[in-house]
């Protein structure tokens, strides 16, 4: 039996896994019977923020396929090769003795390529001297910069459905979410929108800063200019910092246009702007990702990084230099091979049953499940890990509400064509 006295099932009752929402409260553990012995006094052993989230649920599903030898169209990582240059400049680092620690912000090969880049992509200057840390993923950069800026108190925005992490940051961070809806459209080849009126009565005197992610992961929405103005004029009224992910920034179908909320007037001095290796280079194991701001806002992300890891592995920085000093064709190549990735899977998951939202960029597809009939989306991802053989991600995880997800499930498509393949003749059940 776990602590809390529950035998591993969540709240709903559906399984070991998502052992306890992040927005739920934990019980308050009890001091134990009297007793004539002088005892201790008993402490709880673990932290209340820690009680409010449960482990992530895509990482549970990758558990989950493995054990039920499931397709693994769940969690967000290719099963394809990572770009041989890179591996070979990883081993050449390695082989060359980059085995200490690198400066704790990162080595300055590759945060000169960063900015490099930043010039490159989003025509944004970048002193690498005072501006750029590299962290342990992009994970690290937001969880560092969310610490480097709220106090307890402070509010910070996040729209949901969203990446699964920002919830428990904000909570770790000891700042507290407040949510608002990207609405999903009614015609599924349309994009996913946020209502103004919405998004403008959740900033308040306490906002500190809003979470961003463009393109979109789980909904493929990419925000548009016009919805990024609206956003910077609520940060400049309110006086709060923009915190975008722009891990997907590569990854962009139909020729739409990515854009960093950076670039927008007034917005460079209060953006920090978060990306990292693993998605543009299939190198989501190497850990290596990066948080770009105003020098000083960076000096206290720099503080914050250094005392939780000290620094990102110094041969794959090395190695990430070489990376990001690839063609523009390497990137043309990456947005197009996805396209196609998801210009297989969309006609496949529609065949099956399923009401697809078309993604605009990253590579997810997020569907409506209605049609199977099941009572929420966890028993339908059971069904579909067990029975069917393809591992996906439960709706409920991208909410802060479940009940808010229970009719979606989200599928990852960055698999060779024989995983997608074989994932669709499996799909393809559903229908008999
Ligand atoms: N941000 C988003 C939006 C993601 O989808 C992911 C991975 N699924 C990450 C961050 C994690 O990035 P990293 O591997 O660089 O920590």
């Amino acid at each position: 039996m776990s602590w809390d006295g529950r035998e591993g099932k969540n709240a709903r009752g559906h399984g070991p896994w998502t052992l306890r929402r992040w927005n739920t409260r934990i019980p308050v553990l009890r001091s134990r019977p009297m007793s004539t012995e002088p005892s201790p006094r008993v402490k709880r052993r673990t932290s209340e923020k820690a009680g409010r989230f449960t482990e992530s649920v895509i990482r549970e599903m990758t558990r989950q396929a493995m054990l039920h030898g499931a397709i693994n169209l769940a969690q967000g990582f290719p099963d394809f090769p990572a770009p041989e240059e890179i591996k070979r400049a990883a081993q050449d680092a390695i082989a060359a003795d980059i085995n200490q620690y690198s400066i704790t912000w990162g080595a300055r090969p590759l945060r000169d390529a960063i900015a490099r880049q930043m010039k490159l992509w989003q025509g944004i200057d970048v002193d690498p001297e005072t501006d750029i840390t590299v962290c342990c993923g992009s994970t690290e950069a937001m969880i560092a910069s969310l610490m480097a800026i709220t106090n307890p108190g402070d509010e910070v925005v996040v729209f949901e459905p969203f990446y699964e992490n920002y919830g428990p940051d904000t909570i770790l961070s000891g700042a507290t979410p407040r949510y608002v809806r990207l609405h999903p459209p009614d015609n599924t080849d349309d994009t996913w929108r946020f209502d103004p009126q919405e998004l403008r009565a959740a900033f308040n005197a306490d906002t500190k800063a809003i979470i961003l992610n463009t393109p979109n992961n789980p909904t493929g929405k990419v925000f548009t200019r016009a919805e990024l103005e609206f956003i910077r004029d609520l940060c400049l009224e309110f006086d709060a910092l923009a915190i975008t992910d722009e891990i997907y920034e590569h990854i962009l179908y139909d020729g739409t246009e990515h854009i960093s909320i950076a670039t927008l007037d007034g917005m460079r001095d209060r953006t920090i702007t978060i990306n990292g290796m693993a998605k543009t280079y299939s190198v989501t194991g190497w850990r290596v990702g990066w948080a770009v701001a105003p020098a000083q806002l960076t000096s206290a992300i720099r503080k914050v990084h250094d005392f939780l890891t000290v620094g990102a592995a110094a041969p794959l920085q090395a190695a990430g230099a070489v990376a990001l000093s690839l063609p523009p064709e390497y990137y043309a190549n990456l947005a197009s091979a996805y396209q196609s990735r998801r210009d297989r899977m969309l006609p496949v998951l529609r065949e099956a049953g399923f009401n697809v939202f078309v993604p605009r960029g990253a590579y997810y597809i997020m569907t409506d499940i209605s049609a199977f009939g099941f009572a929420d989306d966890v028993s339908f991802a059971n069904y579909l890990v067990k029975d069917i053989g393809v591992a996906t991600v439960p709706g409920s995880s991208f909410y802060s509400d479940p009940k808010s997800g229970a009719r979606q499930v989200r599928f990852a498509f960055c698999k060779r064509d024989e995983t997608l393949a074989a994932a669709a003749e499996r799909l393809l059940h559903l229908k008999k």
